[in-house]
């Protein structure tokens, strides 16, 4: 039976007054933790009110998701199993040490006050703590020592603080090393320092019976007992050791809202705030524009607090920077630096304690109300024209920072203030004119239907089951064309009932309000809105994986809301329904592109999958596929700017990456901007012997026996071949 001997004194050896230093320094230590989150709360004050509520249902819901995500550590170790194992070690250690202090604090200062008769820190109770604690503490220090291992020998790309839009020279990024390397020794030295002064206790204290189950300080007093501490000596060294311990505990309270450590607090509070639509439905302009009329992200005040609070949230941890197609093809873009970037000037403007900070923070920055310009300024035009809006920096983001928005916000304040890409006006004036980034007459949209052998039914004069939405690289370009008849004649086939909308249709907008044009976004949502409307259809499909986001996520505010599909998820179900059937399985094997705004945008990666697997394909995947895919460098308006700039396009990485895999031919996809890119980059690489670039309806038509297959795309591809086919049925 265990009884209250079964404990261990708490401040043992220490006299009245240092027990009062330490009740003062301990105090000290949490008014200055206070003190920090006081001055971030103030600081995101200062940002832009913004509603992450909603309804309370939803908000639990992503609430319970983040912080479920946070304590399961899924979006650590996504792609990085090392990191997410030992960064979980680091993280339980830590939380089950911390839980177990603060159990020690209400025993000692509360309980023994208020009630000691109701003490339970003894017998079975202290046990299984002791064991606990002892446990959890070697986990969190194997964790560390691991996370010390990869920073210093592993050398991960994502831990090089290298910047990509700037000369070496001009940045110094030696403080986010010693940050880094602080963080990681403070907490090492604290587990190791806790252990040795529970040796040495338990060596005094002569091995008491139940220390046992305290193993680590138990073996460790051993060692110490070996070396002639126990018994009674040297209790200044225990002394010692425990204030050592104890300042090094409270140094760390105090030191956390002001380092990296605060990513412990704040990380799975953003994650629990996180928007599950986060780039995808992008938020509208404010209903009322600051006092000078100006629109987007101009300067720090116009960010929201959630926004600064994402910022503060940047572990530096890398991921969205190695995942960038921007900063991989030498474009003056990196997620991880903007983030960097935004919280240093958040902080330098606003993050003072002292009364008259507004004075300060004008003498640095010019203004202190508004933060100082961020678009144009701090974040330089071509840094904010080089993204694509990939979402693969939202996407590897483990701590749910939505760069995108971010980048969006500023993109409009440089439209605001006149400061377009070069190449970029002629779109823009091209699509407010025509309703086409071609520049072509909006009468002429429908002309690819004309060489086909059964016209296609115009949705506006009679109602059909399907609205396709063709969009304009489908509707215009000169090699996606044979794709889109192609579309058509597999649609025919399988005796789809569907219709478009012919001249009627518009740019979708999706790129335009990338791009940062909220007006002209607005202008050709409302106009395709208003056409649709007057149409009679029971679901909308279309080929373009920007058109399917635009519509599914963002037409529905604008009262645009149908349900809306990817060809490749109304294939998959024809196939299953028995309305296409395979007469000549492919049989060779090819590799299968997921379109960034397909992949990550609409989280569509299995019906294309599931289609190749329908018509014989052998798929070999390309070390980054579905979730994880790369981009063609086409999305958010970049199809309109110049690209010779960079040192190598992402197309011409990506098909790079498809011709190292072995007797792959085919390179499909299924977005009408892929194949016109990657057409490109395969002439741009000399790889035209070794690959062929396939949208997914070409194989389609061949393996059921709507086209002949020919191994060069183009004009002669099989599309063209079809629709060649087609019209001479006709
Ligand atoms: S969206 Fe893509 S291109 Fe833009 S910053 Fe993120 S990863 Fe880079
Ligand atoms: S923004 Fe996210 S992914 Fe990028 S470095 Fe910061 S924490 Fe890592």
């Amino acid at each position: 039976m265990l009884d209250r001997s079964v404990t261990r004194i708490v401040f043992e050896g220490l006299s009245p007054e240092g027990e009062l230093l330490f009740y003062v320094l301990a105090t000290l230590s949490i008014g200055v933790f206070f003190a920090g989150l006081a001055i971030k709360l103030r600081k995101y004050l200062r940002g832009r009110r913004e509603d992450r509520i909603g309804s309370w249902r939803g908000f639990l819901a992503g609430a319970l998701r983040g912080l479920g995500a946070a304590a399961a550590n899924t979006t650590v170790r996504k792609r990085d199993p090392f990191a997410g194992l030992f960064h979980a070690a680091v993280m339980w250690g830590f939380v089950v040490l911390f839980i177990g202090t603060a159990i020690l604090t209400i025993d000692t200062d509360i309980v023994g006050i208020v009630a000691p008769q109701y003490h339970f820190f003894w017998g079975a109770f202290y046990v299984v703590y002791s064991f606990v604690l002892d446990a959890l503490g070697v986990v969190m220090i194997v964790g560390l020592a691991a996370m010390a291992y990869r920073r210093a020998r592993m050398k991960k790309p994502q831990l090089d603080y290298g910047r990509v839009d700037l000369a070496e020279a001009s940045t110094d990024r030696r403080g986010f090393l010693r940050g880094d390397r602080l963080f990681l020794g403070w907490l090492l030295v604290l587990g190791v320092t806790g252990y040795i002064v529970e040796g040495v206790r338990i060596a005094q204290d002569d091995f008491p019976w139940f220390e046992v189950f305290a193993p680590v300080g138990y073996v460790l007093g051993r060692a110490f007992a070996a070396l002639g501490v126990g018994g009674g000596t040297a209790p200044e060294l225990r002394l010692a050791l425990w204030w050592g311990h104890a300042l090094l505990a409270l140094g760390f309270v105090a030191y956390i809202p002001f380092s990296k450590a605060f990513h412990m607090l704040g990380d799975p509070v953003n994650l629990a705030l996180r928007s599950p639509l986060a780039g995808r439905r992008l938020p509208v302009l404010p209903a009322v524009a600051p006092a000078d009329g100006h629109l987007g992200l101009r300067d720090l005040a116009d960010f929201s607090w959630k926004q600064l609070l994402d910022f503060d949230s940047c572990t530096k941890c890398g991921r969205c920077h190695v995942a960038c197609p921007a900063a991989a093809s030498g474009a003056p873009l990196s997620p991880r630096d903007l983030v960097l970037d935004l919280r240093q000037q958040a902080d330098a403007a606003w993050a003072v304690l002292a009364p008259g900070h507004e004075r300060r923070s004008d003498r640095a920055y010019g203004n202190g109300r508004t933060g100082g310009q961020v678009a144009g300024g701090l974040i330089g035009p071509r840094t904010l024209w080089s993204c694509t809006t990939c979402l693969a920096c939202v996407e590897a983001c483990p701590v749910g920072i939505e760069h995108v928005p971010a980048i969006v916000g500023m993109r409009r304040s440089l439209i605001d203030q006149g400061e377009l890409e070069p190449m970029l006006q002629t779109a823009l004036t091209n699509l407010a004119k025509q309703g086409n980034s071609f520049g072509q007459s909006g009468r002429t949209r429908a002309k690819w239907t004309e060489g086909l052998a059964t016209p296609v039914t115009d949705a506006r004069r009679e109602p059909v089951d399907w609205l396709w939405f063709v969009g304009d690289f489908a509707s215009f370009d000169a090699r996606v064309q044979g794709a889109t008849r192609l579309v058509a004649r597999v649609f025919q086939d399988a005796a789809l009932d569907f219709g478009i909308l012919h001249e009627g249709e518009r740019n979708a907008g999706n790129d335009v309000r990338r791009v940062g044009e909220e007006g002209l976004f607005e202008m050709l949502a409302e106009h395709n809105i208003g056409q649709l409307s007057k149409a009679t259809f029971r679901r909308v499909v279309t080929t373009d994986p920007h058109t399917l986001n635009t519509m599914r996520f963002e037409y529905p505010a604008l009262g645009g809301d149908w349900s809306v599909w990817h060809y490749s998820e109304l294939l998959i179900w024809l196939f299953r329904e028995g309305r296409l059937r395979t007469e000549r399985p492919l049989g060779r094997r090819v590799t299968y592109h997921d379109p960034c705004y397909l992949a990550r945008y609409s989280k569509v990666t299995q019906a294309p999958r599931e289609v190749l697997e329908a018509i014989g394909a052998e798929l070999v995947e390309m070390p980054r596929n579905r979730a994880n895919t790369f981009c063609c460098g086409a999305g958010g308006g970049r199809i309109w700017m110049d690209d010779s700039m960079l040192r190598e396009r992402p197309s011409e990485q990506r098909v790079r990456e498809a011709a190292a895999l072995e007797g792959v031919t085919d390179f499909v996809t299924a977005c009408p901007k892929d194949l016109t890119m990657y057409s490109a980059a395969v002439k741009a690489t000399g790889l035209e012997g070794r690959l062929v670039v396939r949208d997914l309806i070409e194989l389609v038509a061949v393996a059921t026996g709507l086209a002949i297959d020919e191994p060069e795309p183009g004009p002669e591809s099989p599309a063209a071949a079809a629709a060649a086919a087609g019209a001479t049925a006709g």
